[in-house]
């Protein structure tokens, strides 16, 4: 990865090569093959989030990785060149759930490609029943850790209306990076499962007023928005944060926003109003988009 990439990626922001350094010895994230000292670094490139759609990319010195597939295989293809790269070196996608918002890429991207997928069975299942189609699925057990590569991922099960919902921690050299998106609440084990997040991409999906004055949706889908196996709300997710956010906590993204009731202003604004209430100013929070790839984050 050239120089000019970073830069690339970088036009408005100052070079994060330094993410961890500031912190004491104690907070440094606890690598698991040693320091990285190859010199390549790993980054994160939120890809899109939203309610239509969902995905981001990993990519560490070994292993380069898609979490959710939930934009068309042409949109997933375009996003990945517009960072240089492109779907054929993927070496895995990450699901979390069947819901088409996460998953409606992989028929498209799976045709082409030999990349596993990695999910639980209740959504391998799911996925095949609702793409008519069959993938090639490495599975794991909810709750179980595994490698690709040199990334290292916790799964955790998620309150939320899907066969076997997951939340992701993925471990790396740099740093952690935590997925929780698509939970009606915040269980305790959620919150302890991704304590250890450096970099966290969070759900803020509506702002209660904005859902409950909104003449689009029926009151049925409100009620399943609501209710403790749908979406977090502002509020909910900046419980959430203060509830998880530690001295390792360096960048907090907001995703899986809908487009009707809820806008990344007012996301940004109840989340930073309450992690510097607590005291977290050392946390960045960061606004992610639905038609629009956010800024490459070195850690
Ligand atoms: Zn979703
Ligand atoms: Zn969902």
């Amino acid at each position: 990865m050239g120089r000019a990439f970073h830069e690339l990626c970088h036009r408005e922001k100052p070079p994060r090569r330094g993410l961890f350094s500031r912190l004491p010895p104690k907070a440094l994230p606890q690598p698991r093959r040693g320091p990285n000292v190859t010199g390549v670094p790993v980054q994160l490139t939120i890809l899109g989030s939203g309610s239509a759609g969902n995905c981001a990319y990993l990519e560490t010195e070994e292993t380069r990785l898609l979490i959710d597939a939930g934009f068309s295989g042409r949109q997933i293809r375009q996003r990945l060149a517009s960072i240089g790269r492109t779907p054929e070196s993927l070496h895995g996608i990450l699901i979390t759930h069947e819901h088409s918002d996460h998953i409606q890429g992989l028929t498209s991207l799976c045709a082409k490609l030999q990349v596993p997928i990695y999910c639980n069975r209740l959504t391998k299942e799911a996925i095949e029943l609702q793409l008519e189609a069959r993938f090639d699925c490495r599975m794991f057990s909810t709750g179980a850790t595994f490698e690709v590569g040199d990334v290292t991922v916790d799964t955790f099960s998620v309150p939320h209306d899907a066969y076997d919902p997951v939340g992701f921690l993925l471990r790396t050299v740099s740093g952690n990076i935590g997925f929780l998106t698509d939970l009606g609440h915040a269980t305790r084990l959620v919150v302890e499962r991704v304590r250890a997040a450096n970099v966290l991409l969070l759900e803020t999906n509506h702002d209660l007023k904005l859902l409950q004055e909104d003449t689009k949706r029926p009151w049925s889908i409100k009620q399943r928005i609501l209710s403790r196996h749908g979406h977090l709300s502002n509020d909910a997710a900046a419980e959430t944060a203060e509830q998880i956010v530690s001295a390792e906590l360096r960048y907090l993204y907001l995703g899986h926003l809908s487009r009707d009731c809820n806008t990344p202003e007012l996301a940004h604004q109840v989340v930073s109003g309450r992690l510097q209430r607590a005291g977290a100013t050392h946390v960045r929070v960061e606004s992610t988009f639905q038609d629009v790839p956010c800024p490459t984050l070195t850690l």
